[in-house]
């Protein structure tokens, strides 16, 4: 069950500010306000997914073809893409999830180190 009241669904509503990178009709995308890297954005989905199985079961081909193009454009626009860079959506408990609606962050700018540390 997604729940409204999480903090980017919040920040979807413009109720609490970000640091906005990009934005289209199909995402959000937003610096993340404890940086683990020198670039770390975080890609939303506008519609109300509370996680990757939830978004990759029910969005339209439209939202996820949408979300899919906007990473490749913001990774590029980010300056990212030739020294690489990793994403990460965690997902549930052991996944370690804090916030309920999907999100892939964007680590880049410096090499990231070991996948799981
Ligand atoms: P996760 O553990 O994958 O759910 O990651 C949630 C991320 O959201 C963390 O990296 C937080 O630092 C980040 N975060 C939480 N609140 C905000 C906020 N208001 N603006 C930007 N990033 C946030």
């Amino acid at each position: 069950m997604y729940d409204p009241k999480n903090i980017f669904a919040r920040i979807l509503r413009g109720e609490i500010p970000c640091d906005k990178v990009y934005e289209d009709d199909f995402v959000l995308a937003f610096r993340d306000i404890a940086p683990k890297a020198p670039v770390h954005i975080l890609v939303i989905p506008k519609g109300a997914y509370s996680d990757l199985i939830d978004f990759s079961t029910h969005a339209s081909g439209a939202e996820i073809e949408g979300f899919f193009r906007a990473v490749s454009k913001i990774a590029a626009e980010q300056g990212i893409v030739g020294d690489g860079f990793r994403s990460i959506a965690n997902t549930g408990d052991h996944g370690g999830q804090e916030v309920p609606h999907f999100h892939l962050h964007l680590l880049g700018g410096a090499p990231i180190g070991p996948m799981v540390s």
